[in-house]
Formats: structure tokens, C-alpha cells, sequence
């Protein structure tokens, strides 16, 4: 019995089903493991009053956040590897921000959206993860690592919104109280703008969560050449769909820009940034460009990266500053991939 990519009552609805009984035992299953990270059941009441459901649980329950294969940290920041079952490797990455632990997740082994600044990218999209090994990567920080991760980000691995099924199942087990219980304002789905599947998160029976959408260019012309998405959904294609979606109240539209030396960081390009961004309520990461070995694009300089944030704030736009926080461990923006998602044997 499956449980990871299951919400408390999809999970009690299959408990009654497979073992009998009421709600309240399927309950107590459902909180020891997806809550406390317990797998073990003879201590539990509900099942010790019924001989052999421990043993039925033990050998039935499919578990299967993948297996922990490697960490490594920088300052706080911690990148691990998670094996999966068919020994295809993902990255996800633990960061300390303020008092909390943001957990920034994969969705995809691989990528297809081919963004040039992407180490990711250039493997290719090897398979899209189950609703399960997207949860699962929670499950491991949290009850692997000990991390009490209570901010989601997809920004690993994949573009989420091109495996938009078992995203959306993932959210819903997620944001479920009853369970991992991580609030709707505390994840946020980065997207490089596939407008369906962001009308389809629009709608989003949990409510809509964040979005964040990486950008990187302040018009078609230099957008197209980085990301070939934007041959098909133009910049005001994106916009229009952009401005449909519902965001919480005192929430903001989250929007990524690469800074790369020579490509998108002239004075002219924070005027056009700012112009396209000025009908909606946005707070801007400026993320200076992390060379990817083999990379012909470079990071700007301090000095340039600190004149395009002066012109665009200048321009009245909200900017914050990215530092390189996990550069090191190559588990900064576009980084993931370097290791993982390549067959193992
Ligand atoms: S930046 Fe995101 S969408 Fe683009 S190739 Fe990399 S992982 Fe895929």
C-alpha cells in the first residue's frame, strides 16, 4: 500500500480497504509516518489492539523515499543525492534562511527545457518523478537529515510545470495538515513560464501556492536565444498569464533574472526589465550567472552586477540580492545535475 504520494484521506480511504477497521487507525498510521517519520507501528495503540497489523504493515507498506546516497554541505547549505529505485540519481538541496530550513526539491530527472545557463539542462530529461519520490525528497531532509524544513521550493532538478500531474498530487499531499502539513505560503513552484501548466496551478484544488518564474531576459529576442521556451510563448504571452494568477494577499509574482556578462546586463536592458514588469506586483531575485564547467557564459563582474541592481531599483522595481550561497557544492541556481541523474551501474 502506497503511502508517500497519498493525502490523509486518499491513505484511510486504501487503509479501510486493505485492512479494515475505522478511520482512526489508518489516522494514526498516516501521522507516525508522514509526520513523525516513523515506520515502526508495535508501539502505536490503535494497531497494537489488533494482532498482526504491525507485521501486515511492515512487510505492505511501500515506503520508498529513495535511498540517501551522498551529502555534502557548504556554510550551512546542504546538498544531498537521492538514489531511486531504478538507480537513477536526484539532487536536492537544504537551506538555512532566517530561523527556517527551506528544501529546494526536483521534479524531474533531467530537463527538457534546454536553458543555456543550466547544468541541468544539459542532460536531457531522463524521466519525470512520481508525485512519491517528489515527497520523498521532504521526507529524507526531514526525518533522514533531521531538518525541519518548513519552506518548499522547486527549483532542483525539472521543470515542474512539464510533469504537472504528479506536481500537483505532490502539492496536495504537502500542504495536507493532517500529514506533512507545510503551508500553501511556504512553497513556491519556479517555472520558466509554461503558461497551461501555470493556468493549471492557477486552479489548484489546495488553493494556489507561489510562483516564481525565471525570466532572464528583458525581451524576446535575448529570452529566445537563452531560453528556447520562448520560441513558442512569447514574453507577452507569458505576461498575460502571468497576471492571471491568484496570488495570496501580500504575496508578490517571485521573477528570477540570471545576470550573464555581455547578454542581459545593460543599462538598457534594466529599462526594458523594468517596463515589462511594471503592470504587476513582483519581487525580483538578480542571480549573478554560475559558470557551469564548459559554459561559454560568464558571471558579471561585482561592479556591474551592483550597477544593474542600482538601475533597476531606480527604476522602482523590488530587487533582492542573491548571493552564491551553495556555490561552492555547485548546488547554487542551475547548478544541480553535475552528478546526479546518470545511471548507476
Ligand atoms: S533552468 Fe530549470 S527549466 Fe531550464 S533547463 Fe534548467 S532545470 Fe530545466
Amino acid at each position: 500500500m502506497k503511502i508517500l504520494d497519498q493525502t490523509h484521506d486518499q491513505f484511510v480511504d486504501a487503509f479501510r480497504r486493505n485492512h479494515g477497521g475505522g478511520t482512526h487507525t489508518g489516522t494514526a498510521v498516516y501521522r507516525q509516518v508522514m509526520k513523525h517519520g516513523q515506520t515502526a507501528f508495535d508501539g502505536l495503540d490503535a494497531v497494537a489492539r489488533r494482532p498482526g497489523l504491525a507485521g501486515e504493515l511492515a512487510s505492505g507498506l511501500a515506503l520508498s523515499p529513495g535511498r540517501l546516497v551522498h551529502r555534502v554541505s557548504d556554510g550551512g547549505v546542504v546538498k544531498f543525492v537521492t538514489r531511486l529505485a531504478d538507480d537513477l540519481d536526484i539532487e536536492s538541496v537544504v537551506i538555512p534562511m532566517f530561523r527556517r530550513y527551506t528544501l529546494c526539491v526536483s521534479s524531474q530527472v533531467g530537463c527538457r527545457m534546454g536553458c543555456r545557463f543550466c547544468r541541468t539542462g544539459k542532460m536531457g530529461l531522463l524521466r519525470n518523478l512520481t508525485a512519491a519520490e517528489i515527497v520523498g525528497q521532504v521526507f529524507t531532509a526531514r526525518h533522514q537529515l533531521g531538518v525541519d524544513v518548513r519552506n518548499v521550493v522547486f527549483m532542483g532538478m525539472g521543470e515542474p510545470l512539464d510533469n504537472p500531474d504528479n506536481l500537483i498530487q505532490a502539492l496536495r499531499v504537502l500542504v495536507d495538515q493532517r500529514g506533512m502539513d507545510i503551508a500553501r505560503r511556504y512553497i513556491t513552484v519556479s517555472t520558466v513560464g509554461l503558461t497551461a501548466g501555470i493556468d493549471r496551478l492557477a486552479r489548484f484544488d489546495g488553493g494556489p501556492v507561489n510562483l516564481a518564474v525565471s525570466l532572464n531576459a528583458p525581451n524576446d529576442d535575448i529570452r529566445s536565444r537563452l531560453m528556447p521556451v520562448n520560441r513558442a510563448i512569447s514574453m507577452s504571452a507569458l505576461r498575460d498569464t502571468l497576471q492571471a494568477y491568484p496570488l495570496a494577499k501580500k504575496s508578490a509574482l517571485f521573477v528570477e533574472y540570471v545576470l550573464i556578462r555581455g547578454v542581459n546586463d545593460r543599462k538598457e536592458d534594466a529599462t526594458a526589465l523594468a517596463r515589462y514588469l511594471a503592470p504587476m506586483k513582483v519581487k525580483l531575485n538578480l542571480i549573478p550567472c554560475n559558470p557551469a564547467p564548459g559554459s561559454d557564459l560568464q558571471p558579471p563582474s561585482v561592479a556591474a552586477y551592483e550597477r544593474f541592481h542600482d538601475w533597476l531599483v531606480a527604476e522602482g522595481v523590488f530587487v533582492r540580492r542573491r548571493g552564491e550561497k551553495g556555490g561552492r557544492i555547485m548546488a547554487a541556481c542551475g547548478q544541480l545535475g553535475g552528478r546526479g541523474g546518470f545511471r548507476n551501474g
